[in-house]
């Protein structure tokens, strides 16, 4: 029998290797054409009396990277499409069309013959349901990296997922916790949860699951057994009320239950405990129906999985550069931000020049690097030849003449014009004619910077965030000289160090800074009005950020908040609209020198890692009124409408040009409510005539700020949508002319 998808080999003893290795594919990944081929499969297996047993395995480097989520959009298209004309039949479709892959990993356990999974590296969504539904499991107990992270795209695993894990683990918070937060587990941890029996080398895992089946592997589930009990024991038990209601407030807790893929993967677990498998299954199956309705989903899956993808691909790279093979990298000043440049590099393998103005400085830069390979050894994570290899890797120095060979410089030198100014002209000095140069500034318009270099066709932003190696999100920003070069330069670095890349136009604070400005401003204006801090950061966090705004304001720094504040005063003169906002600002870091984190000051007091709300912020805000005469919807939409109106304006003055890259940038970049699915996909899940006339009330009743800008209004009276509009492949199309 010959397959596309797999290969079945049968040896001797009957024992066949089900081998899953898709044709052209980096992964392999469960799509409609291999879902029903691996029906097939089964049914081979099954009617073929020679095959005694049955190793699941991969014919790649991973086991299985889950399902191609844009299947799952083209069966939610197709449903939209029917559901005007025929409501029950359309739902009956989407419902049976995503239960496929439940159904036939169902069959596959009750087959008759037994299965083992052989699972090599990473296994994630589907290609782990597909390991559960096998009677055992191998791992690589080196590479192995065991996942359902569906919840971090708004669904949740939908093919037996929530009802095998529960019925195998040993301890119910574990078991929740792998479905709840979509973390990977290793050999080790999967070992502890009991979802893998074994563990073997990589290179060995066919013959130890082989050996297994030669050992004899029971071809029936334990919960098709008479008589099976749930490991953890019954949802109506002692144990079990006093699990599932805290598990319920946990839930809350941590998403105050914005995510319908959450909300009904913890009904579809609990509901699922108290039935028989099939049972369970159905009920699983119904709920994710349900949950890829809703709109949290879809903006997820396409901002979260579709555009995230498209981006990290090179959505924006402009055509017709060659690859830049990047080998060396120049950082200029081995700070906070340079030091954790360096080890970004470093750890994609790229050689480092780390230059500060003295050499105490720059190793101070490089020791941070090994700072950090310390702690990940300490865990486990990486090893002591690791960790030379990469400070191999990197030398810090105070000679520029070391840049003589690198492909790409980056600056992250004081937040000071004159400062720059000079580091530029000494690294032009020195690095090579084709190398590009970019700066890392966080406030400085590119363009401005440029003036200083003797080619700005070459010159460009590559805007980190802090902390460098955990923030996903790179902003690069094209000056008005940029040319294609350096921008296809940049996002090969970026590929290169496995970030996110988003491409914007200069402007003063560029994308990310100037909206996530305008949530901490609104923090405060919220405290000018009466609030309650304490209402004004619950509300923050209500309203899906990831905190409050006046702990955020705190995190990047009142002072620096408050220069920002005198340049823009300074700029605008009489048309500076002085608020609340300032008479606090001026309070917090005139009078009261309270900068924030940075001094252990701010709107809270720090004391280590605890922190608590700092008790005079009424002394200068005056006494706050009583919570119940705020509605807590309105804060919501506050905090949330203000940047997402801001993200529309900087869209309209073009410095955005992807509606993509707006979503992305918000949620990896300041962590904008990711179920909106970003800051623009907020107004598109509102509508832009609603989100308008909310805008409307809250001007007249706060202030211009709200005031919605020419673009967004016309489209809100065209009846129109920022990805109707601005369909991202029109504007890569646009983009290419
Ligand atoms: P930092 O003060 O920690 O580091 C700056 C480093 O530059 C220092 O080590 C200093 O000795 C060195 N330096 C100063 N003058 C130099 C010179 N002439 N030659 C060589 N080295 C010199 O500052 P940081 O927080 O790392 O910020 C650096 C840049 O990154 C700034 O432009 C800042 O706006 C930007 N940035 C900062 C953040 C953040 O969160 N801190 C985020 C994004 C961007």
């Amino acid at each position: 029998m010959t397959y596309t998808h797999f290969t079945l080999e049968t040896d001797a003893d009957g024992f066949a290797v089900l081998k899953w290795d898709s044709p052209e594919k980096p992964m392999n990944v469960f799509d409609d054409s291999v879902i029903n081929e691996l029906d097939k499969v089964i049914d081979d297996i099954t009617a073929d009396d020679a095959i005694k047993g049955v190793v699941v395995a991969s014919g790649k480097k991973a086991f299985s990277a889950g399902a191609d989520l844009s299947m799952i959009g083209k069966a939610l298209a197709t449903y939209k499409k029917r559901q005007g004309v025929d409501a029950e039949g359309a739902a009956k479709e989407l419902f049976e069309g995503t239960r496929k892959l439940s159904l036939i990993l169902r069959k596959l356990e009750t087959s008759g013959k037994p299965y083992v999974a052989a699972v090599n590296g990473v296994a994630m969504g589907g290609g782990t349901e597909l390991a559960l539904a096998c009677h055992k499991r191998v791992g690589a107990e080196d590479t192995l990296k065991m996942a359902l992270p569906e919840v971090k795209v708004g669904l949740f695993p939908g093919a037996g997922g929530t009802q095998r894990v529960m019925r195998l683990v040993p301890d119910l918070q574990g078991g929740l916790q792998f479905l709840m937060t979509g973390q990977n587990l290793d050999a080790k941890k999967a070992m502890r949860l009991k979802l893998i029996d074994a563990v073997a080398p990589e290179a060995d895992l066919i013959d130890a699951a082989k050996k297994m089946l030669s050992e004899g592997v029971d071809p029936v589930a334990p919960w098709d057994k008479k008589g099976f009990k749930i490991p953890t024991g019954k949802v109506y038990s002692p144990a079990g009320m006093q699990f599932w209601p805290a598990a319920n407030a946990i839930y809350r807790q941590n998403t105050y239950d914005n995510y319908p893929g959450a909300r009904y993967m913890l009904h579809s677990v609990v509901e699922g405990l108290m039935v028989p498998i099939d049972a369970g299954l159905t009920i699983e199956s119904r709920y994710f129906a349900h949950v890829l309705q809703s709109k949290e989903a879809a903006a997820m899956v396409r901002s979260l999985f579709g555009s995230m993808q498209e981006l990290n691909k090179g959505a924006r790279r402009p055509a017709g550069v060659p690859e830049s093979n990047l080998k060396k990298v120049g950082v200029l000043g081995a700070g906070m931000m340079g030091a954790g440049i360096a080890y970004v590099t470093a750890k994609a393998g790229l050689e480092v020049v780390l230059i500060d103005q003295s050499q105490e400085a720059a190793d101070k830069g490089k020791s941070y690097s090994e700072g950090l390979m310390d702690k990940a050894i300490k865990r486990g994570k990486s090893t002591a030849e690791k960790k030379e290899k990469l400070l191999g890797l990197i030398t810090a120095t105070t000679d520029y003449s070391a840049l003589s060979d690198v492909d790409l410089v980056i600056e992250a030198v004081f937040e000071d014009r004159e400062v720059k100014r000079v580091v530029t002209e000494k690294a032009e000095a020195a690095m090579p004619a084709s190398a590009v140069y970019a700066s890392n500034t966080s406030t400085l318009p590119i363009t401005s910077l440029a003036e200083a270099s003797s080619r700005p066709a070459d010159f460009i932003g590559i805007h980190f965030f802090s902390p460098v190696d955990k923030m996903m999100l790179v902003e690069i920003i094209l000056g008005e000289k940029t040319e294609d070069k350096a921008t296809a330069v940049a996002l090969d670095y970026v590929k290169a160090i496995k970030k996110t890349p988003i491409v914007v136009n200069d402007s003063r604070g560029f994308y990310t800074s100037r909206v996530v400005g305008t949530y901490v401003r609104e923090g405060i204006m919220m405290l000018s009005d009466g609030v309650p801090a304490a209402m004004i950061e619950n509300a923050g966090k209500m309203a899906g950020m990831p905190v409050g705004p006046l702990s955020l304001g705190d995190e990047v720094a009142l002072d620096l908040a408050w220069k920002i504040k005198e340049a823009t005063k300074k700029d605008l003169g009489d048309a500076y609209p002085s608020s609340g906002f300032d008479t606090i600002l001026d309070a917090m870091v005139v009078k009261n020198e309270r900068f924030g984190r940075k001094n252990s000051k701010g709107f809270y007091d720090y004391k280590g890692k605890d922190k608590a709300l700092w008790p005079g912020i009424t002394e200068i805000t005056g006494p706050s009124k009583s919570a119940d005469e705020f509605d807590v919807e309105e804060l919501k939409d506050r905090l949330l409408g203000i940047q997402a109106l801001e993200t529309a304006r900087v869209f309209e003055e073009n410095c955005l040009t992807d509606v993509r890259e707006a979503d992305v940038g918000s949620i990896l970049g300041f962590g904008f409510a990711p179920f909106s699915g970003g800051t623009l996909s907020y107004i598109d899940g509102i509508g832009t005539k609603e989100f308008v006339e909310r805008c409307d009330k809250l001007a007249a009743k706060y202030g211009d700020r709200f005031a919605p800008n020419k673009q967004l209004r016309a489209m809100a009276e065209a009846g129109e949508t920022y990805y109707g509009k601005f369909s991202p492949v029109e504007a890569i199309a646009e983009a290419a002319e």
